[in-house]
């Protein structure tokens, strides 16, 4: 924890020497000493640590300084720090000044110079006045704070991502806490940069305007280039599957790469409980699954570069090649496209534009804690929509669930539509449509089409999660490997047609399961056509690819 400070200002060197080096050695252990020479870079120093959140325990002005006197740098002081302790250093002349700005300038205490010693005349009352401080002091949060506000979708992004890769932050929205006197104090300081949102603030004093999620990452350190350019194993995709077969691959010894555009975990990341995964009989969260496998894949060795997306795969020769959306390139023997699949998008009138404003793909797990209290809805039928609702059924008043069909037996889990009846404020709307959103900024109607009635009804809602389906993104592969109709990657049985291998291939061996259309190229988990979309089969297939990629390695 940082230590609190206590400033002194003084446009006279040898004082201003002098009462630093008094403060330094009675305090210097649990507090940071910090000295100014004009009341104005003082003020500048306020502004910066009021950035950095650190906090200021007393300010001990000079009152006779040119431009600005001690009364007056305390008063705008005050306006920043409240909660400092403010002194005044005076000479014999201004003890009636001094003793008005004690009354009439909410001035703690006033010292006269010289005070030596300082066990008599200055250490006591210091010493008073920071016991009365300590009393009151919380300090504060030391990590990343971001200012922003809910219904921006920039906002929004910076703050999914933030959580998905697991970097703690504090969130600051500067419309819900726009009457809170300590939010309003650090918008003052930041002055106009604080109509840049979503605004980024470091524990170094620095900040980013309008920032993105890559800017964040270099920022705090999440890995985004590779530090070789050649690797054992590339692995496409840092979701369940692509982290099992790099902890079996870099366990076994292969020098291993992960590429993840977004965060590692992938749609199980977003999963709020994962309740059928073995050995986890209470279940536990896709966030928690995600860092666990994160550190133990760390631990091996792998090199995970998140977030850093492929855009393009070649082959020369015996090595494969990816191009990354940097423009920088690194090349491997054996390759894994472990790429699951994307949200199918929700084709309705405002669906579009007020994404990340009210309308959701996915779980928004950053959003169930602002529901609190209100009436959302999610749309989809199947686990994931299930999940979904039973989280936030904990902080919402109400939770209706929309589907097109009749009932949820056909697409959901038994043991989640039981925990759903169990629910009393979650509710079930069949043969419902969403037909059109409405909204200005952000999410306020909902109009649902009832296919029973064919009538449209007009709903007011403050959240709207969509669940409906899933399909993968492999356009970028079309040239290299074999896809189904849908876009999902072919692999071993697959890929043989009427007894023959895939065109092309040159070995005397057919593709290995899970192996591709290209020898060495593997597919796993939800990308790969007819993978059962569960997290424990994409642990399964990433898992077990590794043992053809040793036999693959062997003969390369
Ligand atoms: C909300 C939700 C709840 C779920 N609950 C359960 C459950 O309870 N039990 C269960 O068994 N299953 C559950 N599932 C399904 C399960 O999460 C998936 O089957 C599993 O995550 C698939 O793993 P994967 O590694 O194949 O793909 P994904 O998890 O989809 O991971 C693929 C990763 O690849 C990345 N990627 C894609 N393209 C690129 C590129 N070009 N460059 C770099 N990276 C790229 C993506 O960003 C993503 O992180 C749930 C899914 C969701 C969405």
């Amino acid at each position: 924890m940082p230590k609190p400070i206590l400033l002194s200002v003084d446009d006279d060197s040898d004082v201003l020497r002098a009462i630093e080096r008094d403060l330094r050695s009675q305090y210097g252990a649990a507090y940071r000493v910090i000295g100014s020479d004009s009341p104005e870079k003082a003020l500048d120093i306020l502004k910066q640590l009021k950035v950095r959140n650190d906090s200021v325990a007393l300010m001990l002005a000079d009152q006779r300084m040119p431009q600005m006197n001690g009364v007056e740098f305390l008063q705008e002081g005050m306006q920043i720090f409240p909660e400092a302790k403010r002194a005044l250093l005076t000479a014999y002349a201004d003890t009636n000044a001094a003793i008005s700005a004690i009354n009439e300038a909410n001035i703690n205490y006033f010292f006269m110079k010289p005070w030596d010693p300082p066990e008599d005349h200055l250490y006591p009352q210091l010493d008073d006045l920071l016991d009365d401080w300590r009393a009151s002091y919380k300090p504060g949060f030391e990590g990343i704070r971001m200012l922003g506000t809910r219904w921006s979708p920039r906002s929004y992004e910076l703050r999914d991502f933030l959580a998905r890769n697991h970097v703690p932050y504090q969130w600051i929205d500067v419309e819900l806490s726009a009457n809170d006197p300590e939010t309003k104090r650090l918008l003052d300081v930041l002055g106009p940069e604080s109509s840049h949102l979503p605004v980024v603030l470091f524990p170094d004093g620095t900040k980013l305007l309008e920032s993105v999620p890559a800017e964040i990452a270099q920022k705090v350190g999440l890995r985004t280039r590779a530090q070789t350019n050649f690797y054992d194993l590339a692995i496409i995709g840092g979701g369940p599957a692509g982290l099992a077969a790099a902890v079996y691959g870099a366990s076994e010894g292969l020098h291993t790469v992960i590429v993840e555009r977004e965060a590692p975990g992938g749609q199980a990341g977003m999963s709020s409980r994962i309740e059928n995964y073995l050995g986890f009989p209470t279940g536990l969260s896709g966030g928690d699954l995600a860092r666990r496998a994160v550190v133990q894949a760390k631990r091996f060795g792998v090199e995970i570069l998140a977030p850093q997306e492929v855009v393009s795969a070649r082959m020369e020769g015996p090595y494969r090649i990816l191009k990354l959306a940097d423009n920088s390139e690194l090349s491997c023997h054996a390759l894994m496209i472990a790429t699951g699949v994307q949200w199918r998008r929700l084709e309705a009138p405002g669906v579009d534009r007020l994404q990340g404003a009210g309308v959701y793909y996915g779980g928004g797990a950053t959003e169930a804690l602002s529901c609190k209290g209100e009436v959302i809805y999610i749309v989809g039928g199947a686990n994931s929509a299930g999940q979904a609702a039973m989280n936030f059924a904990k902080y919402a008043e109400r939770v209706i669930i929309l589907v097109r069909g009749s009932s949820l037996a056909a697409t959901m889990s038994q043991y989640l539509i039981d925990q759903i009846e169990r629910t009393p404020n979650i509710q079930l709307w069949t043969h419902a449509n969403v037909a059109e959103v409405h909204g200005e900024s952000h999410l306020e109607e909902i109009s649902i089409l009832c296919s029973d009635t064919n009538k449209v009804e007009r709903v007011p809602a403050s959240a709207m999660f969509i669940f409906i389906g899933a399909l993968p993104q492999t356009d970028w592969l079309t040239s290299l490997v074999e896809r189904d109709e849908r876009g999902f990657l072919l692999t071993g049985p697959d890929l043989i047609r009427d007894g023959q291998r895939p065109k092309g291939w040159t070995l005397t061996r057919d593709p290995f399961l899970l192996e591709t259309n290209i020898p060495g190229i593997f597919a796993v988990g939800d990308v790969r056509h007819g993978s059962v979309k569960r997290v424990a089969s994409g642990v399964g297939e990433g898992s077990v690819a590794v043992q053809f990629i040793h036999q693959y390695l062997s003969k390369v």
